[in-house]
């Protein structure tokens, strides 16, 4: 059997070597090897894939360098909503939360909803509601902000004020081509896979809006049989191409390895529906594959005893 191994991503879009600063490399590169060895080191004492994943998206979700709890982006209404899911492979149990401002770490709401509901997926009020009742932590709104995001939903409204004059009723999109949703995978000592991903979605999304990422079998996907999948990416493509849970298809039903199915969904149908970003994977043997078609992608991963692996670019 493999040894435990955890993998994570900080989001993928236009991340250039040019585009980023080499100090800010560095604060990513820490962030990103920091929390692969959090997820190591719960696996490496014998902690389940669903503790490591969980573990790793929350201390992603406190890092405003990713778009995930603290650092989300905003709504084009300037509001923060918020959106996570979290599934075991081992029973392939899952919880979600959609479209949520006042949990302070939305993943840990959707490891509630895994465990104490007979419920997949909860949103917006009521999902706060079940937070509260489940002693989560909540704060006000205004913790979410954070001025570079603030910054970036200007720029991007007056883009979109140029785009609207030219192409009346175009979709609001991110100008920074930048998707910043978080999530883990992993592999324990006892075969279990796990996946995790939270996202505060795209910059100058209309509220109300809800992405990939806490609909199973799109961002987020794990089952013992086959793989455990994190996405990020343009979250509609995501959706309609059913990204995370194709890649468990072709594994089960068409015998592909993963390197080939998860380069398949990314390289080639995403790609073809326009789609752009990427996926962490890691199957039932404990290979893993990190495929992005977009500039770059925040990765890391790290099997139990080894040191951390990270990259950004190509
Ligand atoms: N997939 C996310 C969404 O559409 C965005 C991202 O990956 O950053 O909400």
């Amino acid at each position: 059997m493999s040894k435990p191994v955890i993998a994570i991503h900080g989001g993928a879009g236009a991340i250039t070597r040019t585009a980023l600063s080499a100090e800010k490399e560095q604060e990513y590169i820490q962030a990103l090897s920091g929390i692969v060895a959090a997820g190591q080191q719960i696996l490496a004492q014998g902690g389940s894939a669903l503790d490591a994943v969980t573990e790793a998206v929350r201390l992603l979700e406190e890092c405003p360098l990713f778009n995930a709890g603290k650092g989300s982006v905003f709504t084009h209404q300037g509001t923060h909503e918020l959106d996570a899911c979290v599934m075991d492979g081992r029973t392939c149990d899952a919880g979600a939360v959609a479209g949520v401002s006042r949990i302070r770490n939305p993943i840990l709401a959707a490891r509630a909803v895994l465990e104490s509901s007979q419920h997949v997926l909860f949103a917006g009020e009521g999902a706060e509601k079940f937070a509260i009742a489940h002693g989560l932590e909540m704060v006000a709104p205004d913790f979410f902000f954070t001025q570079s995001r603030f910054d970036q939903l200007h720029r991007a409204q007056a883009e979109l004020g140029r785009v609207l004059l030219d192409h009346d009723g175009a979709e609001p999109i991110d100008p920074d081509s930048k998707f910043g949703t978080v999530g883990a995978v992993a592999l324990d000592a006892l075969g279990n896979l796990a996946a995790a991903t939270s996202t505060g979605g795209m910059t100058n999304k209309q509220a109300g809006r809800v992405g990939d990422t806490p609909i199973i079998g799109a961002g987020c996907y794990a089952n013992n049989a086959t793989v455990a999948v994190s996405s990020t990416g343009t979250g509609e493509i995501f959706m309609r191409g059913v990204a995370a849970y194709d890649v468990s298809a072709l594994m089960e039903y068409a015998g592909l390895s993963l390197q080939q199915a998860s380069d398949r969904i990314v390289m080639e149908k995403l790609l073809a529906m326009g789609g752009s970003g990427g996926m962490i994977a890691i199957d039932s043997q404990g290979n893993v594959a990190l495929p992005f078609n977009s500039e770059g992608m925040y990765r890391g991963f790290g099997y139990v005893g080894d040191a951390p692996s990270v990259g950004i670019y190509r």
